[in-house]
């Protein structure tokens, strides 16, 4: 089998590695990549379809949000009608790629959610009016489509909320901000839920933390991710409502004629026991999958066949009960700007630059030993957090 990873980021390193060490794997190529691997736009769908006849591909993992909201799958599924392909297709991407269609959906489907309504460029006179009747006190304004993490405001107060969504309207975020959800703000701590999804069955993985803000004790700006823990523990009946939000999409999916296949995210606020959705992502997030690959105990590759043959319901999905620790090391001026260039053993290049990642048996050793590696890594400006889990080693959720 060659397998073909779309992508050029971490998450994509780590299914890279997870997927070199089943024997079943001849190839892996990871591409775009961040090296010297397949040089494609995997924006281009053309592209990546010639690309895959000319490597024998007969497998693709889509990593990113981009290319499947561009209709990637969709692509290579009607060109290359054997190829195995794992990532939603463009109407069921929309999850992710519509903020108001997937809170719709939420609505339509009894899912738990903050309590949300629309606006769009019609409403930018009457804003005052809008956020006057809004029956709850705090707001989160969030632009509909992709905004690269940066489309979720969370204001201080009413007027700031106005400012946001009025500019939004205006184009801050392009054709992403033509449609805005203002939504209820919730107070809870925040889980990571990623599944495998067949369209008629799903796997979860071990819950997981992402810490969001750049510095420690989760100040600063917000960033793509600067570290996750996994798992997390929570109580049964927040673990068993989190089953039922699965189990409620995939219903929802089917009722709309939408067959997923891939990975489901959903971003979950937990208040008072209550898991609310927070956001679907339609893949693997990153840092997420650094960490939970190294708790993966079967062949990943087994899981993307039954995954796209639509039998993961007999696929027997196993994971470690050891705890894992991601920690980013970012680039100075991260998330600003991502300085290029600068030499590590290899050379950075942007952002995010590297995720050490330790497993142990609690979740304060592989914390600690995490640490202690990323201390040891040095290339100029690094910046990264040594708390990365820490308030989850004292935490009793509630
Ligand atoms: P990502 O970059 O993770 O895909 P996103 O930009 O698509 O995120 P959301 O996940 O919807 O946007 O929101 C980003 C963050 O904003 C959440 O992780 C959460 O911390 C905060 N947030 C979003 N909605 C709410 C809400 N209703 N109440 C409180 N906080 C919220």
């Amino acid at each position: 089998m060659n397998i073909l990873i779309i992508g050029s980021g971490g998450r994509e390193h780590a299914l890279a590695w997870k997927l070199e060490q089943s024997h079943k794997v001849k190839k892996v190529i990871v591409a775009p990549g961040n090296g010297a691997t397949g040089k494609i736009d995997p924006n281009n769908l053309e592209e990546v379809s010639d690309f895959c006849a000319k490597h024998n591909v007969d497998c693709v993992l889509i990593g990113p949000e981009e290319p499947l909201s561009n209709g990637l799958a969709d692509y290579l599924i009607k060109t290359h009608p054997n190829l195995m392909v794992f990532g939603p297709t463009k109407d069921a991407a929309q999850l992710e790629t519509s903020k108001s269609f997937s809170k719709q959906f939420m609505k339509e489907y009894g899912l738990p959610t903050a309590d949300f309504v629309t606006v769009s460029i019609e409403n930018v006179k009457s804003l005052d009016c809008v956020f006057e009747r809004l029956p709850w006190k705090n707001s989160v304004v969030k632009a509909d489509g992709l905004a690269a993490g940066k489309g979720v405001i969370i204001p201080k107060d009413r007027a700031e909320a106005i400012n946001a969504t009025k500019s939004i309207l205006e184009g801050e975020f392009g054709n992403a901000g033509r449609t805005v959800v203002v939504e209820e703000r919730l107070e809870g701590y925040e889980v990571s839920a990623l599944a495998f999804v067949d369209g008629i069955s799903y796997k979860r993985m071990p819950l997981g933390k992402d810490h969001k803000r750049l510095l420690e004790s989760d100040m600063g700006p917000n960033t793509g991710g600067m570290g996750v823990v996994a798992p997390v523990k929570v109580p049964d009946e927040v673990d068993k409502k989190i089953d039922e939000i699965f189990e409620k999409t995939l219903r929802g999916l089917a009722d709309r004629n939408i067959k997923y296949c891939g990975v489901l995210y959903a971003g979950i606020m937990v208040v008072k026991n209550e898991p609310y959705l927070l956001e679907f992502n339609c893949r693997f997030g990153d840092p997420e999958t650094q960490v939970l690959v190294r708790l993966l105990q079967t062949d990943l590759y087994d899981i993307i066949y039954s995954t796209v043959h639509q039998t993961l319901s007999k696929c027997d999905v196993k994971w470690s009960t050891k705890y894992v620790c991601g920690v980013i090391l970012a680039a100075a001026n991260y998330p600003k700007s991502g300085d290029k260039g600068s030499p590590i053993t290899i050379v950075t290049n942007g952002g995010r630059v590297l995720c050490v990642t330790s497993m142990a048996e609690t979740l304060q050793e592989a914390r600690e030993h995490a640490n202690e590696v990323a201390s040891g890594i040095e290339f100029n400006g690094k910046q990264f957090r040594r708390d990365i889990g820490k308030s989850l080693e004292t935490f009793t959720p509630s």
